[in-house]
């Protein structure tokens, strides 16, 4: 078993924030990457993260994390962690047939938004098809878009988006809306929305350029039509990376591990960062902050372990 005083595990902003603050401490960190990147690092550009000015696309940006956490020496080993378990104040991660041990575990494993699985979806990602508003909303300034969902996460990304698009429809599956209804009336009321009802998605056309509209079929008349445009956000639902660590950790009915504001979870020395935790804004801004905050919490914890104080 390979011993450290913390594992990190996820290789996207959350991941390497916390790489470059434990290992700025002089601490011996291993930080496992599953995709390196995240989600962050498929983003074609993105605009938002402070100090570049002119954007800088996710795959550049999420470069530049872990040169900088490689230079204060973090480990990086690339790997999916099969499972984790605590023994005492150790936790082990297992990957495959190694075992790696850390007083400190740090998780930053991101989470993947739901997928519609029709054919042109995977095609055309970054090409129109996008499952960030707040990322991609102003590449489609004037031209029309369509949000696919019911939920919170459709409904308000899409009043978000009509700032840009000339028109936004919501293609939703039923004749009802899942999102809460503050959330509903704001877009009932906006005129640049327009509901498609009990409709389906069954493939996203475009040509060389990028998206051009999307192939529909209403699920009560049978009716097929193509909607013109040319961005496609996908608002079907998210996962949390969080299935490998069993019921070790608590987490929601969702599968968000549960933190308080030091990003501490209910074990010890187990800190959980990013999107994988639960909280109200999910960005690389806020992924940046929550590591900061754990790994701040994680070498507190360390050095009261260390002295043999009470942890
Ligand atoms: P969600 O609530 O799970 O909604 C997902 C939506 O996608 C549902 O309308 C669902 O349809 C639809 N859907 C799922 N699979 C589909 C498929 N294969 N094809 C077509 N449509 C599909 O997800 P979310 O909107 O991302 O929200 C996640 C959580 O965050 C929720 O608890 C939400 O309340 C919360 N949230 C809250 C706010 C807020 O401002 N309060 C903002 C964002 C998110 P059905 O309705 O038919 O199942």
């Amino acid at each position: 078993m390979e011993n450290y005083d913390a594992i990190i595990i996820g290789g996207g902003p959350a991941g390497y924030t916390a790489g470059i603050y434990l290992a700025r401490a002089a601490r011996n960190v291993l930080l496992i990457e599953g995709i390196p990147g995240g989600q962050a690092g498929t983003t074609d550009i993105i605009e938002n993260y402070p100090g570049f000015t002119d954007g800088i696309s996710g795959a550049e940006l999420m470069e530049k994390f872990k040169h900088q956490a490689a230079r204060f020496g973090l480990k990086i080993k690339d790997g999916m962690v099969d499972s984790v378990r605590v023994e005492g104040s150790d936790k082990i991660v297992k990957i495959i047939d190694r075992e790696y041990v850390a007083k400190a575990l740090v998780i930053a494993t991101g989470a993947d938004a739901n997928k519609l699985g029709v054919p042109g979806e995977e095609e055309f990602r970054g090409k129109g098809v996008s499952y960030c508003a707040t990322c991609d909303g102003a590449f489609f300034k004037g031209v029309p878009i369509v949000v696919v969902g019911g939920g919170d996460s459709a409904v308000k990304e899409a009043v978000y988006l009509t700032q840009f698009g000339s028109k936004v429809y919501i293609v939703h599956r039923r004749d009802k809306l899942r999102a809460e209804k503050a959330n509903q009336e704001m877009a009932f009321k906006n005129e640049k929305i327009e509901f498609v009802w009990d409709t389906i998605v069954e493939e996203i056309v475009g040509d060389k350029l990028g998206v051009t509209g999307i192939k529909v079929k209403n699920v009560k008349t049978e009716e097929e039509k193509v909607i013109d445009a040319e961005g496609v956000f996908i608002y079907v639902g998210v996962t949390p990376n969080t299935a490998f660590l069993g019921d070790i950790v608590e987490k929601d009915e969702q599968g968000y591990i549960i933190t308080n504001e030091n990003m501490e979870t209910n074990v010890p020395g187990i800190y959980a960062a990013g999107d994988c935790r639960g909280k109200l804004l999910y960005q690389v801004a806020t992924a940046v902050g929550d590591a900061a905050t754990a790994a701040i919490a994680a070498e507190e914890y360390l050095e009261r372990l260390g002295a043999g104080q009470e942890v």
